[in-house]
């Protein structure tokens, strides 16, 4: 399943009723922001008996997409057991992948990020600033590559920038799964912060 901000898929145990089998779907239906169906309205559908609330859990679970790991940029799987810690990878309590946490001495640095933005735009280096601002205006991956690389894709000291433009968390460039770039995106309150 697809919305703006996650993929999702829910992952149900082999061989269970039909009847679980659609509380599990009701239970973790979800669409933009919120569950399709609140606790309440899962305890009154069923009126004979109680939402089997630890069944489903049980023989259910979410394996989520979130979009990436602040330090190393792939996207991060994590897996869900129960609605609350669904709601709390979407509101991205975790930004940072496990193996990330573990190993890169990045990992401390990333807590200064909560500055706000303008602060961090304070902070840039003309280079930096400039490149921030062409993304953001550009946006087209064959306009960036033209103006900003020149055409010169593997030009290592224009990736220096994008590098730390993404470790600032300004911009983020999402790759497939070969590696190759799909597109360049970059924070939206950039528009209204970068005059032009
Ligand atoms: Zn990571």
């Amino acid at each position: 399943m697809d919305n703006q901000k996650i993929k999702y898929k829910i992952i149900v145990s082999p061989d269970i009723s039909e009847e679980l089998s659609a509380q599990i779907f009701r239970y973790w239906a979800f669409d933009i922001s919120d569950f399709n169906y609140s606790l309440e309205d899962l305890t009154l559908t069923d009126e004979e008996s109680e939402f089997p609330f630890i069944e489903v859990q049980t023989n259910s679970c979410v394996k989520m997409t979130l979009t990436h790991c602040k330090l190393c940029f792939n996207s991060i799987l994590v897996t869900a057991y129960n609605r609350k810690e669904f709601m709390q990878y979407l509101q991205g309590y975790y930004d940072t992948c496990d193996v990330c946490k573990l190993y890169s001495p990045n990992y401390d640095e990333t807590i200064t990020l909560s500055k706000p933005l303008k602060t961090r735009l304070k902070q840039l280096n003309k280079n930096e600033l400039r490149v921030l601002k062409g993304i953001v205006k550009l946006k087209s991956k064959a306009l960036i590559y033209q103006h900003i690389f020149n055409n010169n894709v593997m030009d290592t000291n224009i990736w220096k920038i994008i590098n730390s433009l993404q470790r600032k968390d300004l911009i983020w460039v999402e790759r497939d799964d070969e590696g190759r770039i799909k597109f360049f995106h970059f924070k939206s309150e950039l528009i209204d912060n970068l005059d032009s």
